[in-house]
């Protein structure tokens, strides 16, 4: 398995600093903190939902972020040949006032995943775990400019990432084990005119993300999960995901963040193919992974999302699992409790 180690850092996430404002590293401010319906009380760790798929993670002193997007309301995204989105929503921070974040992970290489001004800004030691396809462009770009702390995951491939925190109980050290899970961004036997269009999608995938402890030496036995996080990733709900709860047998997932929107391509007058998991979809996926909690991401922010989360709201509803799924808004927090 391979290993990577982060340290708890004090440097901002992009390159071209400082602002006017200069770098905070403080805590972010959610505007609703929410918890489990049944609320433990010893929450530990959080996430926040920035928009579109961009949440932070905070746990053990370090943030973890995924699919960086930072674009605002009116700005467009590229997103294949003849295919451009253009944002309805604006992140909850910008990009330039993150505090630091050690690890960020990126599902694939897609413009509303990881935007032009991310790609330009992010500071070029920042570990990325990502799929095969977009290392290799993060990677590639030229000296100065690529990208130095790239990881790559197949499906079901793993790594630890090793959180060297000053003060950790010893023989106790906290740990992230990313796993990369199958995903499937374009349906299978899309025919003619539209090959073009299928092949400028990139090969995306899901993240299974245990967070827990290595309890000796570091061994890859010795790692023990607390909290277990599926991302969905841009997938639609196909067969290659039935996997997922086999591999994870007898393992309880904790929480699912899905990426719903029913993303349409190329555009909402001509919607020909839809590349991400409508409400429908959504809640077959739901059903399928059975995790205690389901948050959805990835929705209502671009006008190429033709599926509005109140569909998947309403999906919900019907189905008799509302209490089994929290809303949040852009800016606001959950927060959970990862086993010691
Ligand atoms: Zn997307």
């Amino acid at each position: 398995m391979k290993h990577l180690e982060i340290k708890p850092g004090e440097k901002p996430p992009t390159r071209d600093f400082p602002t006017e404002k200069g770098f905070s590293n403080a805590n972010l401010q959610p505007a609703e903190v929410k918890v489990h319906p049944s609320g433990s009380g010893d929450e530990n760790a959080s996430i926040f939902f920035v928009g579109t798929a961009t949440t932070i993670l905070e746990w053990e002193g370090i943030r973890v972020m995924t699919d960086p997007n930072f674009l605002h309301a009116g700005d467009h995204v590229h997103l294949g040949p003849g295919v451009t989105g253009t944002r309805k929503t604006n992140p909850a921070i910008d990009l330039h006032d993150l505090p630091n974040i050690d690890l960020v992970l990126l599902s694939h290489y897609h413009a509303d995943h990881f935007d032009q001004k991310v790609e330009e800004s992010l500071r070029r030691d920042l570990p990325i775990i990502t799929t095969p396809h977009a290392a290799s462009h993060l990677k590639g770009k030229g000296e100065g400019e690529a990208f130095t702390e790239v990881y790559d995951l197949d499906f079901y491939n793993n790594m630890l990432v090793d959180v060297k925190k000053d003060g950790a109980q010893p023989g106790k050290s906290p740990a992230i084990k990313v796993t990369g899970m199958p995903g499937k961004h374009v349906p299978s036997g899309v025919l003619g005119s539209l090959n073009d269009l299928v092949n400028a999608v990139p090969p995306t995938n899901g993240w299974m993300v245990e967070l827990g402890y290595n309890t000796s030496g570091g061994s890859d036995d010795s790692f023990k999960c607390g909290y277990r996080i599926y991302i969905s990733g841009d997938t639609l709900m196909v067969d290659e995901l039935k996997e997922i709860p086999e591999r994870y047998k007898g393992q309880n997932i904790d929480l699912m963040l899905i990426h719903l929107g029913g993303t349409t391509v190329p555009s909402p007058s001509v919607p020909l193919l839809m590349i991400t998991m409508d409400a429908k979809q959504g809640l077959e996926l739901v059903r399928l992974i059975n995790p205690d909690l389901t948050i959805p991401i990835h929705y209502d922010d671009y006008d190429v999302f033709l599926s509005p989360l109140s569909d998947f709201k309403k999906a919900m509803e019907d189905a008799g699992l509302s209490s089994k799924v929290v809303y949040l808004d852009r800016k606001d927090q959950y927060k959970f409790q990862v086993k010691q």
